[in-house]
């Protein structure tokens, strides 16, 4: 057998090859690139199937995330609530507006521990960032009530969660914003980089839609100082045969991690469990291990890539040491980081790469 990657995205391009190329050379031959016509029913398909009233495109996850706290005037002096262990684009989006993190640590779900936030907020506190890492939902009710009680922002970055739900309702619609990204490794993923932002408020919606085109309404109008953040054509294209298939890809990634949860037996393993009253779209099937040195070697050995998400916890990274955040500061966030493993997990793995992966890390 040929040596099993953490990540194939050439197996779901293939599943639908013949969709993602016509849609290729429909949207070549039309001669419009840039925001049109597969940008507005993307943006008119992704609200509905989130269930929220606006969705708006943008250039990435990133970009989603750094605007949206633009548009809600968060910035200098203001602090904003964030689990410690995120990929760090979460962090970078609050700290591009020149606002500062404020790391909460994370539950044995891998998302925000809610019992954790309300001892960090202070007179600064603007806003609270959800993350809903490697694909499952955070408990948004202890979330959605803390920020009643004490006036707060909430956005969510559901980069890793497209079509999670907590009680019913999907990750995105609790609060303010919704951010999404569209990398290609992402569950709906295009074919280069790509993001958007979901809203109920039409404000909000439309602040973000002059924003991503130069700050423009109407052509060479600007009525703010915006970003070139503009969705693809091509992309939006790509997305909206993605999305049309989520259901079946999902369905298919969760088949996948059942037999994970079900068939893997290693003492040396913790395997992920899933909250009550949240779904888990398997963004990544993240494991944690005390021998990780020794389980990634011996994998390797056997053919098996795998990856760490994330080595190096945002607070300890060179990029923030200016925030004077110590090794030891966010135990739990910083034991995961020495701890976690993603096993390879994709759309189009057989059944024989399955049945290889559970008999390798079962005999570890
Ligand atoms: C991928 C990701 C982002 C950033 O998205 P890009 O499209 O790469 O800019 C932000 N947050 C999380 C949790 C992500 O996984």
């Amino acid at each position: 057998m040929d040596r099993i990657m953490p990540n194939r995205l050439d197996r779901g391009f293939y599943k639908y090859q013949k969709e993602f190329e016509d849609k290729a050379l429909e949207v070549l031959r039309s001669g419009w690139y840039v925001l049109g016509r597969e940008v507005e029913n993307f943006e008119k398909e992704f609200a509905s199937y989130t269930g929220a009233e606006y969705c708006v495109g943008l250039a990435s996850g990133l970009d989603a995330l750094w605007i949206a706290f633009r548009v809600l005037g968060i910035g200098p002096g203001d602090e904003v609530i964030v689990q410690g262990n995120t990929y760090i684009a979460s962090v970078m989006g609050i700290t591009i507006n020149g606002a500062t993190p404020v790391f909460v640590e994370p539950d044995e779900y891998f998302n925000i521990d809610t019992s954790k936030i309300e001892e960090k907020i202070t007179e600064k506190t603007k806003a609270i960032l959800v993350v809903h890492l490697y694909g499952q939902a955070s408990d948004m009710t202890t979330v959605v009530d803390l920020c009643k009680k004490y006036n707060l922002r909430l956005v969510e970055d559901c980069a890793q969660a497209h079509g999670a739900k907590w009680n019913g309702r999907q990750v995105g619609t609790f609060g303010d914003i919704g951010c999404f990204s569209f990398y290609p490794s992402k569950n709906l993923g295009a074919f280069g980089d790509a993001g958007a932002v979901i809203t109920n408020k039409k404000e909000i919606a439309d602040d973000i839609r002059v924003f991503r085109n130069y700050g423009s309404e109407k052509r060479y109008y600007n009525k703010v100082v915006g970003a070139n953040s503009r969705l693809d054509e091509i992309q939006a294209g790509f997305l909206r045969v993605r999305l049309s298939h989520l259901e079946e890809l999902a369905e298919e990634k969760k088949k996948i991690c059942e037999r994970y949860s079900e068939e893997l037996h290693n003492d040396k393993i913790i395997l992920p469990e899933i909250r009550e009253g949240a779904t888990h779209i398997w963004h990544q099937y993240v494991i944690r291990t005390d021998c990780r040195d020794e389980l990634i070697r011996y994998l390797d050995e056997n053919g098996i890539g795998t990856i760490i998400h994330y080595p190096i916890p945002p607070h300890l990274s060179e990029a923030y040491g200016y925030l004077g955040l110590k090794k030891g500061s966010l135990p739990v966030t910083e034991r995961y980081a020495d701890t976690v493993l993603s096993i390879p997990l994709y759309n189009g793995m057989t059944d024989e790469e399955q049945d290889y992966v559970i008999r390798t890390i079962n005999s570890f």
